[in-house]
């Protein structure tokens, strides 16, 4: 059947127009009952966000989701729209998206007064109905709401009139999701207009009263310190917001570990094979996860996801790089390869007040050591292999990230105590370097965990110098 093109077609089909808020309530319920997946791409929040989100929405509230930064606030926010019909009808030309049965702007009043059950209609698309904007202090009502175009005054246009209004982008989403994110960052004042607009749907504007009833959602995201900062929210537009939703980092390194590689860009396509073993992906996930409980780093704004998405595209590309210099065909990250993640850390996290501010690598290197001992231990148990590392007395291994992987074979050829360490490692790893054992690639990515587990146990002392690490068994033992 052809969409209808005038009201008259429209009031045949029996359209019925709902509410911005009915229509995703609605939306939501057929998804439920469905079983479809609501938010896909979204891990680790089925049981904790998701389920509060939904019945903020099945109670028609405004939500806010209240969190520290990287955890998936804005995207949450984005997937509202796949709650929207794929589309609804507006009159034509509409500059707020009226109805089309009940119009509230001045010009479509106009417009059907003369044309009637003719009036033309168009068909707006659900991603034309979502709007975000970033709040920051030099936000006017006039970016939001709107302003009086003076030279619509000058024709000779009522003030009071809304036709000579300039719309913001909040009439503009009319019958839409407005998202705000970062709202504390509102001064007060645009705050009080907002919520005038929404509630009392009545504002002045250059001190002439206007009226306009729109029907928007709006969404919003802020930081939980900024929020509960008093004073930060004016009262009135808090108790507007219907529900309140905390979100919250990777509860388990799986669900961590699936968020990077749903994000990190990986499929590089040109001709070079890559793979991460698996404690590389951990000791990755896991500097995230140490650092954000680490007390040299500011936990105020929090540590993103993105950092963990960042170190590990870096420490992908170290690899790459490597194989591209070396000329082999297969990349495998190994934990030389770490010392290069500073680059995407440093400007994913901020020092407490308290640390020099020029130590940042310091502390993510730091970070970084305690991260490998904590995976290491968990496959490897040291007091097992007591005599293996006493035989260790007087041998050198130097390792690099530069250093092919051949050089490595080397070593599993001559030391029998290593090569045995590393087939019980492997033993426990069970995610497919048995499999691949026999690439190099993967045999030097394990020596160096090997070599820098031992060193991060204290049995191993490591000296770096421009890249290259020496490990060295310490003499002194009791
Ligand atoms: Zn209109």
């Amino acid at each position: 059947m052809p969409k209808p093109k005038t009201i008259k077609e429209l009031k045949e089909s029996r359209y019925k127009v709902l509410s911005v808020k009915d229509e995703i309530r609605k939306n939501l319920i057929s998804r439920l009952k469905e079983k479809r997946e609501l938010f896909p791409g979204i891990i680790g929040y089925e049981h904790t966000v998701i389920p509060q989100i939904e019945n903020a929405i099945l109670s028609k509230h405004d939500l806010l989701l209240l969190g520290l930064r990287g955890q998936a606030k804005t995207r949450l926010l984005r997937s509202l729209t796949q709650l929207l019909d794929p589309e609804i009808p507006i009159i034509k030309g509409c500059e707020i998206n009226d109805n089309p049965y009940h119009p509230v702007c001045k010009t479509c009043h106009d417009t059907v007064k003369e044309h009637g059950d003719y009036t033309e209609i168009a068909w707006l698309s659900r991603e034309d109905r979502y709007r975000e904007k970033l709040a920051t202090p030099d936000v006017t009502v006039a970016d939001l709401i709107g302003e009086i175009d003076l030279i619509k005054v000058a024709e000779g246009r009522y003030l009071s009139n809304e036709t000579t209004m300039h719309f913001g982008l909040i009439p503009r989403t009319n019958r839409g999701i407005f998202a705000i994110n970062e709202l504390p960052d509102l001064s007060q004042k645009i705050q009080v207009s907002l919520f005038n607009i929404l509630q009392e749907r009545d504002i002045q504007i250059r001190g002439y009263p206007i009226r306009l009833s729109l029907d928007v959602m709006i969404v919003c995201s802020a930081n939980p310190e900024d929020y509960t900062n008093r004073g930060r929210i004016v009262t009135p537009l808090k108790d507007r917001i219907g529900s309140v939703v905390t979100t919250h980092y990777p509860l388990t390194r799986e669900d961590g570990i699936e968020i990077i590689e749903q994000n990190a860009w990986i499929d590089r396509e040109d001709g070079i094979d890559l793979f991460v073993p698996r404690f590389m992906k951990e000791i990755t996930e896991e500097i995230s996860h140490i650092a954000r409980a680490s007390q040299e780093i500011n936990q105020s704004s929090g540590v993103s996801a993105r950092m963990s998405i960042g170190n590990y595209e870096v420490l992908i590309s170290n690899a790459e790089r490597r194989a591209i210099k070396t000329g082999e065909a297969f990349a495998v990250p190994r934990i030389s390869d770490l010392r290069h993640i500073c680059t995407a850390s440093r400007g994913k996290i901020e020092l407490d007040p308290t640390i020099d501010e020029n130590q940042d690598d310091d502390v993510i290197r730091k970070i970084t050591r305690e991260a490998v001992l904590k995976i290491f231990n968990q496959y490897f148990s040291i007091d097992a292999f007591q005599n293996e590392i006493k035989m260790l007395s007087d041998r050198t291994y130097l390792v690099s990230d530069s250093i092919s992987s051949d050089e490595y074979l080397k070593i599993l050829s001559q030391d029998k105590e290593i090569t045995g360490m590393i087939h019980a490692l492997q033993a426990e790893m069970n995610d497919g370097t048995t499999e691949k054992e026999t690439a190099p690639q993967i045999s030097a990515s394990l020596i160096e965990f090997l070599l820098e587990g031992l060193h991060a146990n204290k049995k191993l002392n490591k000296d770096v110098c421009q890249g290259h690490v020496v490990y060295k068994r310490k003499r002194i033992e009791l």
